[in-house]
């Protein structure tokens, strides 16, 4: 790919300075796919440590992050008949060791940014927790579904709404489970089930390190449950329809927990069954709120959304990251094809063009499938 870095330089600082917050997927991939283009790129993400655990599975469209990033070794996934999977904390770790080595990206662990200011013809800028302020020729907001630099792009509609399910999800190693319990084939496709007003979603991601021989893989559930509304609010996750945070492993109330365990050994097919038995009496299983996010904008001045804090949206319509992908390669484009810093803004305009129609169409999308499955819980209450 051609480097724009002799091309687009800001006058008197050299090369052109991006922010990125947040250095999950999605800021990963740009801050790798900018510094293709010969800008230097510092990341901002607020976490103290890389993840060696956390996260649930996710499917990965392998030959797009492949495209969008330029790397050319393997990911590590799982290959099922039906799509490639992987753990978060695995395609995390690999995109951060990739970006880390990379010329002109530094990346800044414990490091969140308070506000943004989008800029113009002046520089953006981003101020983080202790005060510091990063001046910038663009900055990326990749901070996810909660995002802080949302608040500068879209002022009146900064905040992702409350879906009204809970995901309760795990990943459970294929070695813990009960002796006699036969494993699912090599290549088992991901299945979904339904029961009472609940939906079960299972594929197989590779091991805690990447390992993908049957007996070395994990099983990876995602319990779909629409009627934890109070459990959130009694917690302060949820105030009106805004979500402050999830339910860590190990914090579900004992009833809710025990109600799980009987619902799933009389409901749920084995092998998930026992894995999901075996990852409630652990204390392994987490709870993620989903929320929704359509954009009515991307982009403002400098500053641009890329991925969950774009565009936010249930993974009953799949494909979130394959959309924060999209964005990151439209963001290449555009850049590429700007000829110095003073067309930023122009650029972005751009971006927002070439993006917000299909992210706000998948978000709403997501929301039709979302009202349609809770219309089908509420007629089966499961009680
Ligand atoms: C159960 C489930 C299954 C899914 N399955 C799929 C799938 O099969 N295929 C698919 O394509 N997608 C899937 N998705 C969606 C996909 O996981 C997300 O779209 C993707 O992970 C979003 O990545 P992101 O980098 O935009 O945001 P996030 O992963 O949310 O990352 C945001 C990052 O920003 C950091 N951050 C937040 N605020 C700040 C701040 N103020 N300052 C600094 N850092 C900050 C956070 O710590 C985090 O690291 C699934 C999602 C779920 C929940």
């Amino acid at each position: 790919m051609p480097g724009i870095s002799r091309r687009m330089r800001s006058e008197e600082e050299g090369t052109v300075q991006c922010v990125v917050v947040g250095g999950s997927l999605v800021g990963l991939s740009a801050a790798i796919a900018l510094s293709r283009l010969g800008i230097d790129v510092t990341v901002l993400e607020r976490s103290p440590a890389r993840a060696e655990e956390g996260g649930g599975g996710l499917g990965v469209d392998v030959a797009l992050l492949g495209q969008v990033t330029g790397i050319t070794d393997q990911p590590p996934v799982l290959h099922g008949v039906d799509r490639d999977t992987t753990a978060w904390h695995l395609l995390q770790g690999w995109l951060e060791a990739h970006a880390v080595r990379r010329a002109g990206v530094t990346l800044h662990r414990r490091t969140p940014a308070t506000s943004v200011t989008p800029g113009h013809a002046e520089s953006a800028s981003v101020v983080t927790a202790g005060g510091r302020s990063h001046r910038a020729d663009l900055v990326i907001g990749a901070d996810g579904a909660r995002s802080t630099v949302r608040g500068a792009v879209d002022p009146e509609h900064p905040s992702a709404r409350y879906a009204g399910v809970l995901l309760w999800r795990s990943m459970v190693d294929e070695d813990a489970l009960p002796a006699g319990v036969a494993l699912p084939a090599a290549g088992e496709p991901s299945r979904e089930v339904y029961a009472g007003p609940y939906r079960l979603v299972t594929y197989l991601v590779p091991g805690a390190a990447g390992e993908t021989d049957v007996g070395r893989r994990r099983l990876n559930m995602v319990w779909y449950d629409p009627q934890q509304r109070e459990l959130l609010r009694d917690r302060g996750l949820l105030e009106g329809e805004t979500i402050h945070g999830s339910l860590a492993p190990g914090t579900l109330p004992d009833p809710v927990r025990e109600r799980l365990a009987q619902f799933a050994a009389a409901n749920w097919p084995s092998p998930w069954r026992e894995a999901l038995e075996l990852a409630l009496r652990d204390g392994k299983v987490f709870g993620t709120p989903i929320v929704h996010y359509e954009p009515m904008r991307m982009a403002r001045g400098r500053a641009a959304l890329a991925g969950d804090a774009a565009h936010a949206a249930s993974p009953m319509v799949g494909g979130g990251f394959r959309q924060g992908l999209y964005d990151v390669a439209a963001l290449t484009q555009v850049l590429m094809a700007t000829a110095s810093p003073a067309g930023i803004p122009a650029a972005l305009g751009r971006y927002q063009e070439l993006r917000l129609r299909a992210a706000a169409r998948h978000v709403a999308d997501s929301e039709r499938a979302t009202a349609a499955y809770l219309a089908h819980a509420t007629q089966d209450p499961g009680t």
